[in-house]
């Protein structure tokens, strides 16, 4: 709960103070409800489909009050997140296909690493056998960051050296994982964002060569953004999600920021469910996004 604190206290002050005072919703209490949501970086498109909404229904109901507003509110929120929590196409426990594989794509520097090493603490701690595959071979650094991870959280790495054919890496890892009774895999991949074709052909061929070793990897592509840099983590997205098929979002330094409402702006442009939250730089920093809890707490 602690890592969503400033955006939560943005957001209900600014809720309140919308309404405070009035006894009926009006253009004013709106234009500042307006004002508050895309402050938290909802996004402009997503802020005016919600206002829009409360608009309809205070002009439908004429007098609808301020304590109403925010019952409204709240369940115009929580159905735009719901909306998309259907898409999932993972689930955190339960029968997994075996070994579950995640691939993960986002530029550099926005918690890619730090990511992948809190998802394999998670697992790890569920009692899963963990593999991580270092497939981002362009960066020296990238392996040697995911290789201090593996450490701290003790779960073996495939890797081969820099500069060598991430699809390569990849169907060694998946190999590894087959005949090591391995439960999860987490494939780190390469971030550079030079242009799209490029991404889109090194993304394919990762799929194609583990789909030799296991016809339906991955069953989670990852894409892990930057919660704290409001429209480029739109612009991200934009990218990625027309790069590739990508199934869940892990939003990361949520923790410093006021602007946490890029979960509301991305589940609902996307159409990709939000499913992870990164609040920290310690390994227990990762938490699965609870939008009703998330909600909840927006209001309290
Ligand atoms: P990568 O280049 O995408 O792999 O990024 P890294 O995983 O190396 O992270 C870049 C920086 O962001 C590091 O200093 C991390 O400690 C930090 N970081 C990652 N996730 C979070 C988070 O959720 N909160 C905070 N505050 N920092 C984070």
């Amino acid at each position: 709960d602690q890592g969503l604190a400033k955006t939560k206290e943005n957001l209900f002050k600014r809720i309140s103070r919308a309404v405070a005072g009035k006894s009926r919703v009006d253009d004013e209490v709106l234009d500042e409800l307006e004002e508050g949501l895309i402050s938290a970086d909802v996004g402009v498109e997503t802020t005016l489909r919600i206002i829009e909404r409360i608009q309809k229904r205070a002009a439908a109901e004429k007098y609808l009050n301020t304590a109403e507003l925010n019952t409204i509110l709240k369940s115009e929120i929580l159905s735009l997140l719901a909306e998309n929590s259907e898409n999932s196409s993972l689930t955190i426990s339960g029968d997994l296909p075996k070994p579950y594989v995640i691939m993960v794509v986002g530029v550099n520097g926005v918690g890619k690493t730090t990511t992948i090493g809190k998802l394999a603490y998670m697992f790890k701690n569920q009692g899963k056998r963990v593999l991580l595959g270092a497939a981002d071979t362009f960066r020296a650094a990238a392996v040697e960051q995911l290789t201090i991870w593996a450490n701290r959280v003790d779960v073996p790495i495939v890797k081969q050296q820099m500069g060598s054919d991430p699809a390569a890496v990849a169907f060694d890892t998946l190999n590894s994982a087959k005949s090591n009774d391995t439960d999860v895999v987490i494939i780190d991949t390469a971030g550079r964002l030079h242009n799209k074709v490029n991404l889109m052909n090194e993304l394919s061929k990762i799929r194609r060569v583990m789909q030799k070793v296991i016809p339906d990897a991955p069953h989670e592509v990852l894409l892990v953004l930057d919660g704290s840099t409001g429209q480029n983590a739109f612009a991200q997205a934009r990218e990625f999600t027309s790069a590739t098929d990508v199934t869940a979002i892990a939003l990361t330094k949520l923790d410093g920021t006021a602007k946490g409402g890029v979960v509301l702006g991305i589940s609902d442009q996307f159409k990709i469910p939000v499913k992870y939250i990164g609040v920290g730089e310690k390994m227990t920093d990762l938490q699965i996004f609870d939008r009703v809890a998330f909600v909840e707490s927006l209001f309290r």
